[in-house]
C-alpha cells in the first residue's frame, strides 16, 4: 500500500534485541554443563546467557523469570557446597 497523503509524521526508532533464546546448557541446579553433557565443576549460570529454558517459543514474562528462579537456584546450589 502506498503511503501518499498528509500529513505525515517521523519519529526515531533502534532495533533492540530482546533475548537469545540460545547459550550454555544448565542442569537443574543452575550447574553448566560442557558439550559431552558432564558438569563444568564450579561453574553456574542463569538468565539470558543460558540456552533451552524456553522451549519451542517465548512466552512473555518467562525471561525475568528465567533468570530470577536460575539465579536463585544457583545461589542454593553454591551455598550447599560450601
Ligand atoms: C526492551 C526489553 C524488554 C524486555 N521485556 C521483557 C518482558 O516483558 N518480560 C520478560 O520476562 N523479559 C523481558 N526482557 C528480557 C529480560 O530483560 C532479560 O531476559 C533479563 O533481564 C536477563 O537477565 P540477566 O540477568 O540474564 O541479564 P541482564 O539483565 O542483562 O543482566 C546482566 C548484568 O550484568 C552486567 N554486566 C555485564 N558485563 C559485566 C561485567 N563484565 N562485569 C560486571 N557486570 C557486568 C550488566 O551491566 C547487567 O546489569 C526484555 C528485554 C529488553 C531489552
Amino acid at each position: 500500500m502506498r503511503i501518499e497523503k498528509a500529513p505525515f509524521f517521523i519519529f526515531p526508532s533502534v532495533g533492540a534485541m530482546i533475548g537469545t533464546y540460545c547459550g550454555v546448557r544448565i542442569t537443574p541446579k543452575a550447574e553448566v554443563v560442557d558439550v559431552f553433557g558432564e558438569v563444568i565443576p564450579h561453574l553456574y549460570a542463569a538468565g539470558e546467557m543460558t540456552g533451552g529454558v524456553h522451549g519451542a517459543s517465548y512466552m512473555t514474562g518467562t525471561a525475568f523469570s528465567k533468570a530470577m528462579s536460575f539465579g536463585r537456584i544457583a545461589v542454593r546450589s553454591i551455598a550447599q557446597k560450601k
